[in-house]
């Protein structure tokens, strides 16, 4: 068994890697064995590189969901703390709540490490440095263009600045970053459900504009637990943004099991994308709704076992989403903390029942719906 396989299937619900091995085919499956993140390193990649380098299509990769506290490796995560001298929250140990790669009992438990993920960087320079830590990994994997989404504001705290400087730190430490590993990027500016979700809007749309529109900004994401409220008006300023400022919209939606929040964000948020939607593979309506308005699903299979929005004994229901035409592009939502990567979310949606040739159309997919114009 390769030695890949076997890790990554920790996380897949029982399936035995040769399981995914025999859904591929040929010797396209070499490729696929050698283009597992974090577990090779470039001698592995080049073994499968025949005389005439026949493998040198490892595929490139787009990334529309991905947070960007939640892609800053460990390694890099410790550094910073020590040199910022932060004390873990009582009761928090590093080694047992940093990461999460066993499915959770509950979505709060999955979300414990955020207690620490919020506490920094405190310096400006840490900001650059989990900046290109964070690209590392997704040049690790592959990744030509990503969509780093982050609710901003709290960088004001930790760095005593204005929303506007917290935008333009960010703008500037990911923009260097990226450009040092060749990837393209676009911030998404999250707002956080609650009530003070319109206040945060204004303030970083606000921020945006304070800047000139920056054109790294693409779009707008809603995220935090479904279960909590919102004004009324937010769907509508968010509306209004859209359509103000031409900014991409995607919000988290139907993770936690609500149908009715995947209907509210198309028709009343305007969403062009969803993020996660499971909860969208038992509504035939509602997946004949997001087909036929051309909504993508942001499908992220790792971080959906592991917040248990699908259940370990229960397929994951990117199938129906194919059967009736919805698209989908697999992304990795919280990579670092998951210890993966978009190439490991690949191979989940593979033992799902995804082939290489649907695998080959991701990143034209990616591509057709990312916020980001004039991808190559
Ligand atoms: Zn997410």
């Amino acid at each position: 068994m390769n030695i890949q396989y076997s890790y990554i299937n920790v996380i897949l619900k029982g399936i035995e890697a040769n399981q995914i091995l025999e859904r591929t085919e040929g010797r396209a499956l070499d490729q696929w064995q050698l283009d597992l993140p974090g577990m090779l390193s470039n001698t592995g990649l080049t073994e499968g590189l025949d005389d005439n380098r026949e493998f040198t299509d490892v595929p490139h990769r787009g990334e529309l969901h991905v947070h960007l506290n939640g892609a800053i490796p460990a390694p890099t995560i410790r550094e910073i703390l020590a040199d910022e001298a932060i004390a873990l929250p009582t009761g928090f140990e590093f080694e047992r709540d940093l990461l999460r790669t066993a499915p959770c009992p509950s979505l709060a438990e999955y979300l414990t490490p955020w207690q620490v993920l919020r506490l920094f960087p405190r310096k400006r320079e840490n900001l650059d440095r989990l900046a290109f830590s964070i690209f590392a990994g997704l040049a690790d994997n592959n990744v030509r263009f990503v969509e780093l989404r982050s609710s901003v504001l709290y960088l004001t705290t930790l760095q005593k600045c204005s929303a506007t400087e917290a935008l333009e730190r960010l703008i500037e430490s990911t923009g260097k970053a990226a450009q040092s590993h060749g990837i393209r990027r676009g911030l998404i500016l999250t707002v956080t459900r609650g009530d003070y979700s319109a206040v945060s809007l204004s303030t970083l749309l606000q921020a945006y504009q304070d800047l000139g529109n920056p054109k790294d900004v693409i779009g707008l994401d809603l995220a935090g637990d479904e279960e909590i409220g919102y004004p009324t008006e937010l769907p509508r300023l968010f509306r209004e943004a859209k359509d103000r400022f031409g900014l991409g919209m995607t919000i988290h939606a139907g993770e936690t099991g609500r149908t009715e929040n995947v209907w509210s964000a198309v028709e009343l948020f305007g969403a062009d994308r969803i993020g996660h939607g499971t909860a969208a593979g038992k509504d035939p309506k509602l997946l004949e709704m997001l087909s036929s308005n051309g909504i993508c699903i942001e499908v992220c299979p790792i971080s959906n076992w592991l917040t248990g929005a699908v259940p370990p004994n229960e397929a994951h229901p990117l199938q129906q989403f194919r059967q009736y035409g919805v698209p989908f592009v697999v992304c990795s939502d919280n990579p670092a903390i998951h210890q993966r990567g978009l190439a490991d979310d690949q191979a989940a949606a593979m033992a799902e029942g995804l082939s290489i040739a649907d695998m080959r159309q991701q990143y034209e997919i990616a591509k057709r719906y990312s916020f980001i114009e004039e991808i190559d």
